[in-house]
């Protein structure tokens, strides 16, 4: 007789999630030795967004630097900047310095303030043997020339990178790295809905290590996990409780500590968030056919979600966070801000006016990559999600 084994859903999203969890908590990146088969080298890029396409299609792996999180001490980057720069900003640095990511071709930031814009400066002068490159996006997205802009800025990135791996990027290779990234995308959209659904089949918390794993593996490899977790996290049969639909903003950039996560998850079910949005930067598949860099240029701004880092007046302030609250039926949202982060702070400022107007309630929080007390933020996230609960009663 055929005895079949019954499929463990759970046993097989926690391998998965060991797998991306490991490599979304490890600052290090893959050296020359450990890299996967097919790959030379590896380049790094600061967030938001960034076309890591053309890197992938240049046989780099293209690695999203965080900065250092909690565990990371500082030991000179705090005698190189000043005590007012976001911790991103420091640790990155930190980890240029100490040797970390020593091994890159190259670092790529934008200028999406005025402290990631100079990190390019502090890599040219300390790490020379690295390409080091601002790309810039532009500030006004609405102006008729923006996406011939961008797709020059594209093509002058792609003829740096070709100088330094020495051989050309062709548009077929470009055009093969789109579809696979369209199929992450794709899948991550997939995982976004479940939570906006179903949020107690998969926390914030899970869904956010499934996510950043990304920044560390190659695309592909994380399509065949996020495909295995999403079959996983969909057999799943986890009750529902009682916890107000909150959506979460401020973690475009500099990324909240795990534990605040946890926190949260513990309160609340976070149906919508911007963590790591340039991850999932655009709304809908790049065009597979024709230019791939117009391909990508364009979608930019026509197919592309929000962030603070960008001013659109198609995707305002006002209306682009009152639609993900409105989407994804909250009942709330947590406002945050990454302590000394320009962008996010002017952005909550006008979101909490305009909740304020709206009726809408939401707790501010501030955080820091490298904050290891969680107690008194643990008890304002109870506190307001308690609140709520009461109002919606
Ligand atoms: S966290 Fe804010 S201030 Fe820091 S680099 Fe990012 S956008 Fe700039």
């Amino acid at each position: 007789m055929n005895a079949q084994v019954a499929y463990d859903h759970e046993a097989e999203l926690t391998t998965v999630l060991e797998r991306c969890n490991a490599a979304a908590r490890d600052y290090n990146i893959p050296s020359k030795s450990e890299l996967p088969e097919g790959y030379i080298g590896t380049l790094g890029h600061f967030p938001v967004y960034f076309p890591e396409e053309i890197v992938h299609a240049a046989k780099l792996l293209p690695v999203n630097i965080l900065g250092g999180g909690n565990k990371l001490e500082l030991k000179y980057a705090d005698a190189r900047m000043g005590s007012f720069i976001c911790s991103i900003c420091r640790s990155t640095t930190e980890l240029g310095l100490n040797g970390t990511l020593g091994d890159m071709a190259g670092f790529v930031t934008h200028p999406i303030c005025d402290a990631a814009k100079h990190l390019a400066g502090i890599w040219a002068r300390n790490l020379p043997d690295q390409l080091s490159q601002i790309l810039y996006l532009p500030q006004n997205v609405n102006s008729p020339g923006a996406a011939r802009y961008i797709a020059s800025e594209y093509q002058r990135l792609r003829g740096e990178i070709e100088k330094k791996i020495g051989h050309t990027i062709g548009d077929e290779a470009i055009r093969n790295s789109i579809q696979i990234y369209n199929v992450n995308r794709r899948l991550l959209r997939e995982l976004y809905r479940i939570r906006r659904d179903e949020p107690w089949k998969v926390s914030c918390t899970e869904a956010y290590l499934l996510m950043r794993a990304r920044t560390r593996i190659p695309c592909e490899e994380h399509n065949a996990l996020l495909s295995r977790a999403l079959d996983a996290i969909r057999h799943r049969s986890l009750p529902a409780q009682d916890k107000p639909r909150i959506v979460f903003v401020g973690g475009f950039c500099e990324q909240p500590p795990i534990e605040m996560l946890e926190a949260m998850d513990d309160n609340c079910y976070i149906v919508d968030d911007d963590l790591l949005v340039g991850l999932r930067w655009f709304t809908e598949d790049v065009p597979e056919t024709g230019d791939p860099i117009w391909a990508l240029a364009e979608s930019y701004i026509v197919r592309s979600e929000a962030s603070p880092v960008q001013h659109d007046e198609n995707k305002p302030k006002e209306g682009y966070l009152l639609d993900m609250v409105k989407n994804a039926k909250a009942d709330g949202a947590i406002l945050t801000a990454a302590k000394f982060c320009e962008p996010g702070l002017d952005e909550q400022i006008a979101w909490s006016k305009h909740f304020d107007a709206e009726n809408i309630p939401y707790l501010v929080l501030e955080f820091e990559e490298k904050m290891t007390s969680f107690e008194q933020m643990a008890m304002q996230v109870e506190t307001f999600a308690e609140s709520l609960l009461f109002a919606i009663a």
